[in-house]
């Protein structure tokens, strides 16, 4: 199976035509701050309710809810728990990894084809943004998924750069 196909994107992540949309949450899986915030607002209330019915989502894990107020064609919101950056001692990086074979591993579940994903755990949770582009480049292109269009959605021009470096 050959992997998606990986598209930078600059833009709010709320925006983009997918099948679904990872959220960067937290293990309430009850909204927050950053892109987190963002998705819950687009979305509206019934997204924490939804969250709530399956919380909690532990680090490195995803798991999915409906999409809501978000305009069509997104369908599912996919909510993956990244790990705080500790300074990389504290299993950082397998967690990271493992929050985008997850998703994946999710999207095929729901036959999610197209995915808008954010940069999970590059905002408050402080991941180094560079190395956090890496794990997520290569942990998309060495998962088997039936997953055919992934885009990577930055939300400034530095987070861009640092994506587009990643995936060429
Ligand atoms: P985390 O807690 O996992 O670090 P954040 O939401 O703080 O999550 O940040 C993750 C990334 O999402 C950051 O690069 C931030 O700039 C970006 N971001 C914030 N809002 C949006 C949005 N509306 N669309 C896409 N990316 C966003």
């Amino acid at each position: 199976m050959a992997g998606p196909r990986l598209t930078v994107v600059l833009g709010d992540i709320t925006r983009q035509d997918v099948d679904a949309l990872v959220n960067a949450a937290n293990s309430s899986l009850q909204g927050g701050g950053g892109v987190d915030g963002a998705i819950h607002r687009a979305a509206g209330p019934e997204l924490a309710r939804a969250g709530r019915d399956i919380a909690p989502c532990r680090t490195g894990d995803a798991k999915a809810t409906g999409a809501y107020r978000l305009d069509p064609p997104v369908r599912h919101v996919i909510h993956t728990v990244g790990p705080v950056w500790h300074g990389g001692g504290d299993g950082e990086r397998e967690a990271l990894a493992s929050c985008y074979r997850r998703c994946l591993e999710v999207a095929d579940g729901l036959g999610a084809r197209s995915l808008a994903v954010p940069a999970v755990s590059t905002g408050v949770y402080g991941f180094p943004a560079a190395e956090a582009a890496r794990i997520a480049v290569d942990t998309l292109r060495s998962t088997p998924t039936s997953v055919t269009d992934v885009r990577l959605v930055a939300f400034d021009q530095p987070a861009y750069d640092v994506l587009s470096d990643a995936v060429s």
